[in-house]
């Protein structure tokens, strides 16, 4: 294969791709990134960072920036939904932070994806286009070419579709449709902290388990803010992303649920709505010079909390194999995915197990509430251990990155 010293393109410029453009670029690879969208947009919405991402910030020199607009949360909080009565919790001071070394999170979404495009910004290696929806790809002996619908074509050494759980590009390197959708709906607003009960304000990420629903709410952006979302199941939506909800069916699904839930439900009169959608883990989602990353490669339930998490750390181990291989970009495609499967396959797996966890009705929820309630912090974090913790577990998937994606530089 003939070295190419041209641009890696990455097709898409959410959370995944410019973290992507990021860790190339710090390893000396010029990147040239294609966003479809008029301009760099997240939704207006929280998100919850793990330890496990805080290890990837450190190598990206991002930790700082993070920190500066983060909230970082006393607790992790479990209710149950019927009764109000708190289930377990699970203290994220000292202790978290010795035993993970790194904390957890809460960040306004548009905040984080600012800091990233900010940093890839500074970077001379880094072009950014907006406007530019890929439509096309063609893979030759030692370069890839894409057109977007503008009528623009760029080429590249190598691609990288970074274009989320509806990828262009997952179709043509895997082919397998459109993803499953789960039955499940999510509702997502955010409120000044004036509107919110002073009682209920809390600086934890706290949620109400119920049956088939939950409920989580968290601060945001200093206190300014609290993020809430409402999860309830429901056959009634094909598909479907980011579209005005139906606050009428949300109040009927939460009908059961107790007093401070159904007075945060009552805060919001606009929601935002999403049909949950997943796939089932894949082990080989790269073709010659093209690979994906993130929600293209391993889409996953929120259950976790993590698909934002997983893209950043694709990233940084991607760029690691693109150094070792000395850009030999088939060979470091195909070490990156073998690095990553097992990996994102268990988040995406165990994302499914914890939704029905947390929607558990009858003796399943009483199981859940007793087995969650009866557990020290020392057996939480041990629970932890597989997602945050350095090795990544010590289950025999364990140390799936090599010391170098771990390290700082
Ligand atoms: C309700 C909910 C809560 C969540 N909470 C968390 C959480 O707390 N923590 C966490 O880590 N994760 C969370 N996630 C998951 C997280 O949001 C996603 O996993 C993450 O945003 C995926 O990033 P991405 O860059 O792979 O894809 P995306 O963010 O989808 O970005 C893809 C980009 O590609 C662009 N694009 C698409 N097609 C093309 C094309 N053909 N040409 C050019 N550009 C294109 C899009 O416009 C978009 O900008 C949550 C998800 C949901 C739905």
């Amino acid at each position: 294969m003939t070295e190419n010293s041209g641009p890696v393109l990455i097709v898409g410029g959410g959370i995944g791709g410019l973290a992507a453009a990021l860790a190339l670029a710090q390893k000396g690879c010029p990147v040239q990134l294609l966003e479809q969208a008029l301009e760099f947009n997240e939704v207006g919405a929280g998100i919850q960072l793990g330890p496990n991402v805080f290890r990837m910030f450190e190598v990206l020199g991002l930790t700082d920036a993070v920190s500066g607009y983060a909230v970082f949360p006393e607790n992790l909080i479990m209710l149950d939904a019927i009764t109000g009565e708190e289930v377990t919790r699970v203290p994220l001071g000292e202790g978290f932070r010795a035993k993970f070394k790194y904390p957890y999170a809460l960040i306004y979404r548009p905040d984080l994806l600012n800091v990233l495009l900010e940093a890839c910004r500074k970077v001379d290696l880094i072009r950014l286009d907006t406007s530019q929806k890929v439509v096309a790809v063609e893979q030759h002996a030692d370069d890839v070419t894409v057109r977007t619908e503008a009528g623009r074509t760029y080429t590249g050494a190598a691609l990288i579709g970074a274009d989320g759980l509806w990828s262009t590009i997952r179709q043509i390197v895997v082919g397998d449709g459109k993803p499953q959708v789960a039955g499940h709906i999510t509702y997502r607003a955010v409120l000044p902290t004036t509107e919110v009960p002073e009682h209920l304000r809390r600086w934890s990420m706290t949620f109400w388990a119920g049956e088939k629903v939950h409920f989580v709410i968290y601060p945001l952006r200093g206190g300014e803010l609290y993020n809430l979302v409402a999860v309830f199941h429901s056959n009634r939506y094909e598909e479907g992303w980011d579209s005005f909800g139906d606050p009428a069916e949300l109040h009927e699904r939460f009908a059961k649920t107790c007093e401070p839930v159904r007075t945060l439900l009552g805060k919001i009169e606009s929601w935002r709505m999403w049909v949950l959608c997943d796939r089932p883990p894949i082990k080989d989602w790269s073709r010659g010079r093209i690979t994906l990353l993130g929600d293209a490669a391993h889409p996953m339930l929120q259950y976790l909390a993590q698909g934002a998490c997983m893209a950043i750390e694709d990233a940084v181990c991607l760029a690691n194999r693109v150094e070792e291989t000395q850009r030999n970009f088939p060979a470091a495609f195909a070490a990156y995915q073998q690095a990553r499967y097992l990996r994102t396959g268990r988040v995406q797996i165990m994302a499914r197990v914890y939704g029905e966890f947390y929607h558990a009705s009858g003796v399943a929820r009483e199981l859940r509430n007793l087995m969650l309630g009866a557990r020290t912090p020392e057996q939480a974090f041990e629970a932890m251990e597989w997602l945050y913790g350095e090795d990544f577990g010590p289950t025999g998937y364990g140390r799936v990155f090599q010391s170098s994606d771990v390290s700082a530089p």
